[in-house]
């Protein structure tokens, strides 16, 4: 009776993790909604959908950064309308890129967008289309450290479950018995939105190890992991 629920059991987590088959060197992701929040400052973030895909293993590429004037494709906000670029702000982000690990920007094609809207937002993006999208407001923001938040969501839904797994562990993230959801039980929480989940909580690290490492001195095990993993 035991083997025949493990059996079971087996069956139903393998159905869970394999939603859909992927081709050679690519994983599945399955749908999941990214929830709206408020970063610490107050600014709100928009809610987005990330569709089921396979992805490619990360490859590291050289960062071809391109600048569009028009709206990204499928972009969730209607009426929102974007400008051009100035020559400075270009520069500006390139040099940024080459700032920047290369593990958050050795990624190929990354398409820039420049809103036209007011909002609170220094920056949303988008990693099924590696898209990032920059408001006015970025200028009151340290331009390189909003940068690097946005590249690390594009790692995080580049890593494979096990890859999770292993931020699960350092970060101090718990599954529930049954699995079906995670809490964050780590006592040093310095930017609350961490609590949003993994993926923010992922952001809100690489972004600290970047620029306020020693805020990480509490946390050896998770600062060692990000030394290994960001490069
Ligand atoms: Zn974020």
């Amino acid at each position: 009776m035991k083997y025949f629920i493990l059996l079971i059991l087996l069956i139903s987590l393998s159905t869970v993790q394999a939603a859909i088959v992927c081709p050679d060197e690519h994983f599945p992701v399955k749908a999941h909604p990214r929830n709206a929040y408020s970063r610490q400052d107050g600014t709100q973030v928009r809610a987005t959908n990330v569709k089921e895909q396979c992805r490619p293993y990360r490859k590291l590429t050289t960062p071809i950064p391109k600048f569009y004037a028009s709206k990204p494709v499928e972009w969730p906000i209607p009426n929102e309308k974007f400008k051009e670029w100035t020559q400075g702000e270009e520069i500006e982000l390139r040099q940024i890129l080459g700032k920047l690990p290369k593990t958050l920007t050795h990624i190929g094609e990354i398409k820039f967008h420049r809103s036209n809207e007011k909002s609170p937002n220094p920056a949303l993006s988008n990693s099924e289309n590696k898209i990032i999208v920059i408001y006015d407001s970025i200028s009151t923001h340290d331009k390189i450290r909003v940068i690097a938040h946005e590249l690390a969501h594009f790692l995080w839904d580049s890593m494979n479950i096990d890859e999770r797994d292993e931020y699960f562990k350092f970060a101090q993230w718990e599954k529930s018995k049954d699995k079906k959801t995670i809490s964050l039980v780590r006592k040093d929480i310095l930017i609350p939105d961490s609590f949003i989940g993994p993926h923010e909580d992922f952001s809100n690290n690489v972004e600290l190890f970047l620029f306020q490492k020693q805020s990480l001195s509490k946390l050896p095990e998770l600062t060692q992991y990000l030394e290994k993993i960001i490069q």
